[in-house]
């Protein structure tokens, strides 16, 4: 295994029920460390590009709106296999699917209002990590 580099983005209906330190600790706990990490608001515009493959999907125009909804906490967390062990954490997109002790199962409102994004591969996370912080913004 080696020590990965992972987009996390803490979605807007868990900023709004106030989750940020239990989803954090969901994170350390389960071994991975929050390297950088800011909230902000995205604009139309920077969620329909970070969502862009999902573009032609029937969920798409929805997502976007949620995703705007309100802020939202994006972090690159780091650590051992840290793409997968990040998925692990989150469980499967939709909550009724999702494993107990998972972030999803535990807090997710909806297959859509579900809580957490996380990176699914090392091309996308690099992207991804890109996409919102600059090298001096990470401190490992
Ligand atoms: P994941 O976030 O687990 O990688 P996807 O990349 O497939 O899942 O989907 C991106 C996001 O789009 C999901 O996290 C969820 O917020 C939303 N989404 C996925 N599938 C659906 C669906 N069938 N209906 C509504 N929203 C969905
Ligand atoms: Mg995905």
């Amino acid at each position: 295994m080696a020590v990965e580099r992972t987009l996390s983005i803490i979605k807007p209906d868990a900023t709004r029920r106030n989750l940020t330190g239990k989803i954090n600790a969901k994170f350390e706990d389960g071994g991975l460390r929050i390297v950088a990490q800011k909230r902000l608001q995205l604009s139309k515009a920077q969620a329909e590009q970070f969502y862009g493959v999902h573009r032609e999907r029937g969920f798409f125009n929805d997502l976007v709106s949620f995703m705007i909804s309100g802020p939202v906490v994006v972090q690159v967390l780091e650590g051992e296999n840290a793409i997968l062990r990040n998925r692990e954490i989150m469980g499967a997109t939709n909550p009724a699917n999702a494993a107990e002790g998972t972030i999803r199962k535990e807090f997710a409102e909806s297959i859509e209002a579900n809580s957490v994004h996380g990176s699914d591969a090392a091309d996308t996370a690099a992207q991804e990590i890109a996409y919102f912080f600059s090298g001096t913004e990470i401190v490992g």
